[in-house]
């Protein structure tokens, strides 16, 4: 964006070229970068060819070349769609065709390559997106899920076509190819537009009698149960994708997608990153300090862990293998145990006096002992 080219540069014309040059240039440069003519580099003569058109576009028309002259490229961008031009900001088509010929019967021709589907012929269903929240568990063993998913189907009476007992005819405004032409006539030059045909919509047939289960929509609300598989070791957020599971086309194409988003559901004791795991495990005074083996809570049951003795607080125990599966295959991630020392709260005259001791015997810490802390990720700590 920040790299934008001149207008008048792209078409290598003066700023105060008149309308009849811009064209010229534009005649002149589109022949030479129009795609069909560049098949061997016909992504980058694309791309020239649409920043020649998004040019020819801005300058031929007086409003926005005065906004442009004035303000740049900001003064146009708001005339775009956003995310700036686009072929459907083209309004000069029939210079194109003026220039070309009648692209419309070629088929494959310039209209097939820039508007691709979304002009021509039927259009795909809406695809759908479902969130769907698993556990922890469901991640590690891999799980097959029923969904109820709320969508539009082809309604069953029609078909989906919408006509009661095929009752359509061919469309009298297209005849049947669902494209009207329209010419025109401007100075010496015939102009050629080819639209969708507004009467059938680009169906190329008319309804006579609509059915009634759809009242002609040929599509009708249903619920679907649909299954999926989550697999073994299922990043958060990771997209699954079913085809054909999104709503019905109302005029012919294919089903839209549905698209499940996987999340994972918080668990009590175990936190989750990548296919590792982390817990925190407290341990008493007493035992970090004589050592102990201690239950740590696992993805399949309980593992006995050592905590040898005189463990710190902080300290972190690795699991190897204890982990969740990999989606991609490299192995099981590794359970991180970080221990705690739970320093005793609540002691009793006889239990203070223990320690009274202890603390005689093993002696204070000294300020001389004090040092800078070094922070280091939980993980990193093994
Ligand atoms: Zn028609
Ligand atoms: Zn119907």
């Amino acid at each position: 964006m920040a790299t934008k080219k001149d207008y008048y540069e792209v078409l290598g014309v003066a700023k105060k070229a008149s309308k009849d040059e811009i064209k010229q240039a534009y005649r002149k440069l589109a022949m030479k970068y129009h795609p069909d003519m560049n098949k061997d580099n016909a992504k980058a003569s694309e791309e020239k060819f649409k920043e020649l058109s998004e040019a020819y576009e801005v300058l031929m028309d007086d409003d926005k070349r005065a906004r442009y002259d004035q303000y740049g490229h900001a003064g146009v961008e708001s005339t775009f769609r956003t995310g700036g031009f686009d072929w459907s900001d083209f309004t000069h088509f029939s210079d194109i065709s003026d220039i070309f010929g009648d692209f419309g019967g070629s088929g494959g021709g310039i209209f097939d390559q820039f508007f691709g589907r979304s002009r021509r012929g039927p259009q795909e269903g809406r695809s759908l997106r479902y969130d769907i929240e698993v556990t922890l568990d469901d991640i590690a063993k891999g799980a097959e899920k029923e969904l109820r998913i709320p969508r539009t189907i082809a309604c069953q009476a029609c078909g989906g076509q919408g006509a009661k007992h095929g009752d359509y005819k061919t469309c009298p405004t297209c005849r049947g190819s669902g494209q009207v032409q329209r010419g025109q006539r401007r100075g010496n030059t015939n102009f050629v537009t080819i639209t969708q045909c507004p009467a059938c919509g680009g169906s190329g047939k008319l309804i006579t009698r609509e059915c009634t289960e759809c009242r002609g929509t040929g599509h009708s609300q249903t619920t679907s149960s649909i299954r999926v598989s989550i697999p073994k070791g299922a990043e958060e957020g990771m997209r699954l994708r079913i085809r054909g599971a999104g709503e019905h086309s109302s005029d012919g194409g294919p089903s839209g997608d549905l698209y499940i988003i996987v999340h994972m559901a918080e668990h009590p004791n175990l936190m989750r990153e990548g296919s590792d795991l982390f817990t925190d495990v407290p341990i008493s005074f007493t035992q970090a300090a004589l050592g102990a083996e201690v239950d740590v809570q696992t993805l399949d049951g309980t593992a006995l862990v050592t905590v040898p003795p005189g463990t710190q607080t902080g300290t972190v125990l690795r699991l190897k293998g204890k982990g969740l599966p990999d989606m991609r295959g490299r192995g099981p991630g590794d359970l991180y145990v970080r221990v705690s020392v739970v320093t005793p709260s609540k002691l009793n005259s006889q239990q203070k006096e223990i320690l009274k001791q202890l603390g005689q015997s093993v002696g204070e810490y000294q300020k001389s002992a004090q040092k800078k802390p070094f922070f280091k990720g939980f993980k990193k700590e093994t």
